[in-house]
């Protein structure tokens, strides 16, 4: 009877194996689903296959108590999900996307400190022990800067606390000596007998909460989307520091793709934004508030019926949207401007910054969500070298992704970051509703040059005027 059983939980242990490679492999074809707006869709739906696989292997093997009480959390979460996830706008992903992040951090420290007290599971071999310590430690660290960090990438996206970097003198001396303190206090905990190591935990907590604080607070304006694909990468190796913790190898894999994507996809960033990584990761190391230099000159407004004339004398028009054609939801109208403008005969392109709107891939999903064709969407680097020839710019919404600032005025917050280079067409219209700063907080030049013109409005609604205008 008992060699039965023993027979049948091996079999339970091997179908769970089984089917965590399986979910692994799901995540990965995800992954590299979600890497072209072609195949996104595909990748999605991977997703959601390997983590129900997931999720219900995981209650296989018979070491799980209270499963009710799981279902009915999992349920009410899920159901939280779907309604938080119809309701959102695309405006306000990345909040949600960093709030998401916290949960994992704050999964983290709660594990880590159940697994930390869980007095059922004694471990008495003397390596293994330091090995789960470390594990412990690990986890709650990143965990704890991982939370607080994402808490407050989400009050500044929500602009519930100021975009500009809080940077102070000596902060970079105060996180070296708070990093030497954890070190050593990492060392303690693993040294100590027990349950008297406690007080060293409670203390790297607290300087991870803080470090997590100090590092996005530190971060300003126009690094902020480096700074939530980072928070995405802490919060994977924190998924893959719970993994080892609970022994799960899932949850290590998974943490780790999606720990590595972060971290791969935020040294893509700062590449493209001529950012130093470990500057960013490190919370400002080394960085200085800008604030960019006075703008002298004058700038000119035309009506919608002038542009529109602008327009139709036009051969070769690029648009370039920004966060604004996000907020007016304006990316229908656009692509009827196109399709007409299209069907007079007119070279009609879009130039997309990598960091335009709030959320890297931004623009691109409300421009494929509008049906506008993938073939006539080019990346900046693209687009720029075609600008000199061309007669019209469009610009929707867009701000500091369109500043020459970023290429002549060293004082200026986004400095070194590449942009579309409008000004370089023979005409530019910037479509915005006043001369408002972008999320850098910083005067645009471009408003000033003499071969531009500002179109005032919300963007949707010009749109909507310049559409009915091209017969
Ligand atoms: P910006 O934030 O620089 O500017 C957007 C402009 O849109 C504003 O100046 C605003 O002017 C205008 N606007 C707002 N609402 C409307 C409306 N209804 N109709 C017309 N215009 C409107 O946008 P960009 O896309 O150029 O740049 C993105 C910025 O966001 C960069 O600084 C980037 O670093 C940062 N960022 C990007 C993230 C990403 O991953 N992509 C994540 C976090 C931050 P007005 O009020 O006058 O209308």
């Amino acid at each position: 009877m008992t060699t039965l059983l023993n027979i049948q939980i091996e079999q339970i242990a091997n179908i769970q194996i089984a089917a965590y490679i399986f979910a692994s492999i799901l995540f990965i074809l995800s992954l590299s689903g979600l890497s072209s707006q072609e195949t996104a869709k595909k990748g999605v739906i991977y997703g959601v296959i390997g983590m129900l696989i997931a999720i219900s292997s995981a209650f296989l093997g018979g070491t799980i108590n209270g499963i009710p009480f799981i279902i009915i959390a999992i349920v009410i979460a899920s159901i939280i999900g779907i309604i938080v996830a119809r309701k959102v706008e695309m405006t306000a992903m990345p909040q949600l996307i960093a709030l998401l992040h916290s949960f994992v951090g704050l999964a983290a420290i709660l594990v880590g400190f159940s697994s930390y007290f869980d007095t059922g599971a004694e471990i008495h071999d003397a390596a293994e022990k330091s090995i789960h310590l470390v594990e412990i430690f690990i986890g709650i660290f990143i965990g704890g800067i991982t939370f607080t960090g994402s808490i407050i990438a989400w009050g500044k996206l929500t602009e519930k606390i100021g975009s500009k970097p809080f940077i102070f003198k000596g902060k970079d001396m105060l996180n070296i000596v708070l990093l030497l303190a954890s070190i050593v206090l990492c060392v303690l905990f693993v040294g100590s007998e027990g349950m008297d190591g406690k007080l060293y935990l409670f203390i790297a907590t607290a300087i991870a909460l803080f470090f997590g604080v100090m590092m996005v607070m530190a971060i300003g304006g126009a690094d902020m989307p480096v700074v939530i694909s980072m928070l995405n990468s802490t919060s994977g190796w924190t998924a893959s520091a719970l993994g080892f913790m609970l022994g799960n190898n899932l949850l290590i894999i998974t943490g780790a793709l999606v720990g590595s994507s972060g971290a791969i996809l935020s040294i893509i960033m700062c590449n493209a934004m001529n950012r130093s990584f470990f500057s960013v990761i490190t919370g400002g190391f080394g960085l200085e508030v800008k604030t960019g230099k006075k703008i002298e000159g004058k700038v000119t407004s035309i009506t919608a019926e002038e542009a529109i004339e602008l327009l139709k004398d036009s051969q070769s028009v690029i648009i370039v949207p920004g966060y604004g054609m996000a907020v007016a939801k304006a990316q229908y109208p656009v692509f009827e401007l196109v399709e007409k403008l299209r069907k007079k005969g007119k070279l009609v392109r879009f130039g997309i910054h990598p960091v335009a709107g709030r959320l890297p891939g931004h623009m691109n999903v409300l421009l494929a969500e509008a049906n506008v064709p993938y073939d006539i969407v080019l990346e900046m680097d693209e687009i720029n070298p075609d600008l000199p020839e061309t007669d019209l710019v469009l610009v929707i919404g867009a701000n500091d992704t369109v500043s020459p600032g970023a290429q002549d005025d060293p004082s200026s917050p986004i400095y070194g970051m590449p942009v579309i280079e409008a000004w370089k067409a023979a005409k530019v219209i910037v479509m915005k509703r006043s001369m408002a700063v972008g999320y850098a907080g910083v005067d645009n030049p471009l408003f000033y040059k003499d071969n531009t013109e500002m179109l005032y409005g919300d963007a949707k609604a010009t749109l909507n005027k310049l559409v009915a205008g091209i017969e």
